[in-house]
């Protein structure tokens, strides 16, 4: 598979384009810096601050200065090449942060896995990057998978896949080939990275687009653009340097990478990494640490909200939180913005580039019914008509469109997709639903295929489960397209219970939702209530297979004709 390409080859990507680069550089907004170069900086200007905090290990910025120095020069030592692909599947923790500033300083491209992934994605991701090496946990954090066997067994699959590295508690169990991480790290080399000159303007990291019944694409972004995010981030969001940030999705995932720790390394402040995503762990450490600022999706937010303990907590050195990655209910942020008095920025984000987010001292009006305006003013960001033809006034929704600094220029190995939603001046499609108001904040209307057609209808879902998710019942809500032969499709809402809550009907809910003055097109016309609703790699409600899983039974209702 991929066996007679050279490994290191960037075949397939589509770089900045040369005027572009000259404009971003000559305006300012491009640095020209590296993310090890910013590792670097901040080494040099506070050595001694922490840098990153794990359950049981912590590194200062001089520490991940020099740790990422002495794996590069030891993935270099062993083979790992300048653009090579390097395929990460870890849990969050400090061996991570020092894996991804290593692979940024001897040139080679992190891949984001994500540890939900399994073998269709790995395959998958091996393949399309032809990655030369792999780091994963082995016994030092439980993932509740074995990555170590999958990966081995697949070694002979993929001829370039040559470095396996697993992070252990002694290498002992290892299979033959694989190297423990802490052991790699210590490795004596020589010359290592000497001489190797990283260009800002190259990919610097791989992420992954959130697919989730397709498989994932590869979305390059550059030391140059990505870091642009990250300085903007930390601006819009407030990020000081005595901040406490906590990725509380996977790092892997761009609202952790971008968002909290890019953000946080920007501002020179520590991340908190925590293996455990699970609401009771990310409560323990808020108050270990005195967490600051996070970004945890609207469904972890309801379970940290809704965790029985939650008052036992003290949580008050919480400053900032950041959601989206899934339209946030309104009443969520009000419940966040009452409880722990935060700041709340509400993020329409994206791995391949936009950002759009409220800001912590704005009005919790605009926090709670819009997603704020462009993290930066450099950012070229338009909503234009269904036929991408021009720009529509505010007020009304059209389709997001993007370009500048921040945004990536193409997918990976991917001519498909980029002709489709890129157009010749290069502006990015997002495929998202939003308007923008007089007042310059966007709202979020929803994907355009999360539009339900109900007999030539309209229905943007994620309004009408805004309103469902205020009935007192509710905890989680995800309102899809059922198939209807006479009209097209109505809408189903799947929701899980609040905690106590036995049962709710779709009478109660219809009542509910006329008192609150929804359009009777808009009303769910079947409820389903489970105890869990299913969830994406990164824990966002699974829409797409939820709408797969309401066809299937209505079509076997429906019985044979
Ligand atoms: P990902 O590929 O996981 O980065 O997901 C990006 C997608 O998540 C966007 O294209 C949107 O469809 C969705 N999204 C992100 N933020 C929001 C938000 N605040 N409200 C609604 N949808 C969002």
């Amino acid at each position: 598979m991929g066996a007679n390409r050279d490994p290191a080859s960037l075949e397939g990507y589509r770089p900045f384009p040369e005027e572009r680069t000259a404009a971003y550089r000559d305006e300012g907004y491009w640095r020209d810096t590296t993310f090890h170069g910013l590792v670097d900086d901040r080494a040099a200007t506070t050595p001694d601050a922490t840098a990153v905090v794990g359950p049981d290990r912590e590194l200062t910025y001089a520490e991940l200065a020099s740790n990422s120095r002495s794996l590069a020069d030891a993935l270099r030592a062993r083979g790992v090449a300048p653009n090579e692909r390097v395929l990460f599947q870890l849990p969050n923790c400090v061996e991570f942060l020092e894996a991804f500033f290593a692979c940024s300083r001897l040139g080679a491209i992190p891949v984001m896995a994500l540890p939900r992934h399994r073998e269709a994605e790995v395959r998958h991701l091996l393949d399309l990057f032809d990655a030369t090496a792999y780091v994963t946990a082995g016994d030092r954090y439980d993932m509740g998978f074995d990555f170590v066997g999958l990966v081995d067994d697949l070694t002979g699959e993929f001829a370039h896949l040559e470095t396996h590295v697993a992070v252990t508690e002694s290498g002992d169990g290892l299979p033959d080939g694989w190297l423990d991480f802490a052991t790699l790290r210590e490795e004596p080399t020589e010359g290592g990275v000497d001489g190797v000159d990283v260009a800002p303007t190259d990919p610097g990291v791989m992420l992954l687009s959130g697919g989730t019944t397709g498989m994932p694409k590869g979305i390059p972004r550059t030391h140059n653009d990505y870091l642009f995010q990250w300085e903007h981030m930390a601006a819009a969001a407030g990020v000081e340097d005595d901040w406490v940030a906590f990725p509380s999705v996977p790092i892997g995932h761009n609202a952790s990478l971008n968002c909290i720790v890019g953000a946080a390394f920007w501002a020179g402040a520590t991340v908190a990494v925590e293996p455990v995503l699970k609401p009771g762990a990310l409560l323990e450490l808020i108050e270990r640490v005195g967490g600051t600022y996070s970004l945890p999706i609207p469904t972890q937010l309801i379970d940290l909200l809704e965790h029985p303990d939650v008052d036992e907590y003290d949580l008050s050195s919480l400053e900032v939180l950041v959601s989206g990655g899934q339209k946030v209910p309104p009443r969520v942020v009000r419940e966040c913005v009452d409880r722990w008095d935060v700041g709340f920025c509400n993020i329409f984000g994206m791995a391949e580039g936009p950002l759009v987010c409220s800001r912590p001292d704005d009005d919790v009006e605009v926090q709670a019914e819009t997603v704020g305006r462009p993290i930066a003013d450099a950012a070229e960001v338009r909503v234009v008509d269904m036929d991408r033809e021009a720009e529509v006034p505010d007020g009304t929704t059209g389709e997001l469109s993007v370009r500048g600094p921040g945004y990536f220029t193409g997918y990976f190995r991917n001519e498909e997709e980029n002709e489709e939603n890129f157009d010749d001046d290069g502006w990015f499609y997002t495929e998202d639903v939003l308007a923008r108001r007089e007042d310059g904040n966007y709202q979020v209307f929803g994907r355009i295929k999360d539009t339900i057609i109900r007999g030539g209808e309209n229905i943007y879902a994620p309004g009408v489960e805004d309103v469902v998710a205020e009935h007192p019942s509710v905890a989680n809500v995800a309102v899809v397209a059922m198939p209807d032969d006479r009209l097209g499709e109505r809408p189903c809402a799947f929701v899980e219970l609040a905690e106590g809550v036995e049962s709710l009907t779709l009478d109660e809910l219809t009542e509910f939702l006329a008192e609150r003055g929804m359009a009777v097109f808009k009303r769910p016309e079947r409820l389903e209530v489970r105890s869990q609703l299913p969830r994406t790699g990164v824990g966002k409600l699974d829409k797409k297979l939820l709408e797969e899983r309401i066809a299937e039974e209505t079509d076997a209702e429906s019985g044979p004709v």
